[in-house]
């Protein structure tokens, strides 16, 4: 699988002003990038949604970011059809989006190093002063986190 796309489901904060703070940093992020062709793995993209409802689509996407919903019937190829919320979102391919983010870290003097850290006394005998910890689900066996 290598496209995502932008649709911050799943994330039921109870800070709800941080959370659309958020939605919106990220939103003006990949329109930004959009509007300037910074990206070939950034495209907007029409989705359409079988699971869930608008109004559900409303509580996870700001309405002020994103409001245009619409119920819509798919004619599948085999005759199959159904109904779907078709809305437009942004679409990123994720394997190229890392190279271009790369490319461009390189250019600006970033230095890439790949190391598969074993346990937590692996990072803390890392020489640099400041270390992100970045390691999504894994970070559980490292940190216990
Ligand atoms: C099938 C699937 C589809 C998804 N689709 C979407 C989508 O369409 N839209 C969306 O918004 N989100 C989607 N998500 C969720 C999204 O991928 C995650 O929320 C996001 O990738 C989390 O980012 P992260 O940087 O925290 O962790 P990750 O992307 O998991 O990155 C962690 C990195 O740390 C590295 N690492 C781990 N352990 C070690 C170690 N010991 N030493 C060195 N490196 C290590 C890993 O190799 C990895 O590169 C999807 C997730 C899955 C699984």
């Amino acid at each position: 699988m290598n496209d995502g796309i932008w649709l911050p489901f799943g994330y039921d904060s109870s800070d709800r002003l941080t959370y659309e703070l958020l939605c919106k940093l990220s939103w003006d992020y990949y329109s930004d990038c959009v509007k300037a062709k910074r990206y070939q793995s950034i495209k907007r993209s029409t989705i359409y949604d079988k699971y869930r409802s608008v109004d559900q689509l409303k509580k996870i996407v700001p309405p002020y970011i994103y409001n245009g919903y619409k119920n819509t019937t798919v004619k599948f190829e085999n005759g199959f059809e159904d109904q779907f919320i078709k809305m437009n979102t942004f679409k990123i391919n994720i394997p190229m989006f890392i190279e271009e983010l790369k490319t461009e870290a390189t250019l600006r003097g970033v230095k890439f190093v790949d190391k598969c850290f074993q346990n937590s006394s692996d990072i803390v005998n890392l020489s640099e002063k400041c270390v992100f910890n970045c390691t999504g689900f894994e970070s559980k066996r490292l940190f216990n986190d």
